[in-house]
């Protein structure tokens, strides 16, 4: 595994090959990374996995200063792994150029994180457009844990004409349903406890859902979520996953997006 701080040695080096799988992450490695990454190494391109904590799609310093980092122990498993490239840039690497293309932001980022993060779509999307066109990759792996991130990615992967396949993973989780998440570093015991009791609770309740849709009842879900340890629910909404509409009636294709907070740790997920 080479590893690069700065684009013009990756570039000299990354430009042999025809072309690259990449996996941006901003560390903090869990079992959702590494599934993107064997995926990735089963492409027919070498890997390079990016980490990089932007601060630009953080709207509180805080938040972005207790992002978990864990670069020693990152850089241990991806050498496990055998992926060809590391690329853990510097703040003036990625943001000190002028890009080619402009962003383009769908009108989906006002939605549903858009709403209660301000600013955080354009910093995500900002980076994402950097990278691109630093690394120039055939496929690029997203999560669909982070769905509407990965959709508004794709939207302006394919707005702007840019050559790279956006390749969808499904969402890993812990055994007590928990979706791997770097920040459930920050969680202790009991909060750990609270998240998978939402997180089964939500399950069940998109199978009710799917039966009958009055089930779809939003003060009493709420009023159930702050009951199991919810300390905030910022959104519960459906949503079809193909078409990014809200489900308004009866349907089986849906996911059931939430964002709450246990005390100070903010989750996402969809179920
Ligand atoms: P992050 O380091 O949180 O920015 O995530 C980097 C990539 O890993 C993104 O494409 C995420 O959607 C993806 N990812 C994060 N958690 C999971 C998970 N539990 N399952 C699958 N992919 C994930």
């Amino acid at each position: 595994m080479k590893i690069f701080k700065d684009k013009q040695n990756l570039q000299k080096e990354i430009f042999k090959n025809k072309g690259i799988s990449f996996v941006p992450t901003m560390g903090g490695l869990h079992k959702g990374h590494i599934s993107l990454i064997k995926k990735s190494k089963k492409s027919k391109f070498k890997t390079l996995v990016s980490i990089f904590v932007n601060p630009k799609q953080f709207s509180k310093k805080g938040d972005f200063k207790s992002y978990p980092r864990n670069i020693k122990k990152d850089i241990k498993q991806l050498k496990k792994l055998k992926i060809s490239y590391l690329y853990i840039p510097t703040f003036k690497d990625i943001y000190g150029f002028k890009t080619i293309e402009h962003v383009y932001l769908d009108k989906f980022s006002k939605k549903l994180c858009g709403k209660f993060r301000k600013g955080h779509f354009e910093g995500v999307l900002n980076v994402v457009n950097r990278f691109i066109e630093i690394i120039k990759p055939k496929y690029i792996f997203l999560g669909k844990k982070d769905y509407q991130q990965l959709y508004l990615i794709k939207k302006h992967i394919e707005k702007r004409k840019i050559k790279c396949k956006v390749i969808e993973c499904k969402t890993i989780r812990e055994n007590n349903g928990i979706a791997c998440s770097s920040r459930n570093l920050n969680l202790n015991k009991n909060q750990i406890k609270v998240a998978s009791n939402i997180y089964h609770y939500l399950y069940s309740l998109k199978k009710k859902i799917k039966k009958n849709y009055s089930f779809f009842y939003i003060n009493k879900i709420k009023k159930d979520l702050k009951n199991l340890g919810a300390s905030k629910i910022d959104y519960l909404e459906n949503y079809n996953v193909k078409s990014f509409k809200k489900i308004k009636r009866q349907s089986k294709k849906f996911n059931l997006f939430i964002a709450y907070y246990i005390k100070n740790i903010r989750l996402i997920d969809n179920i």
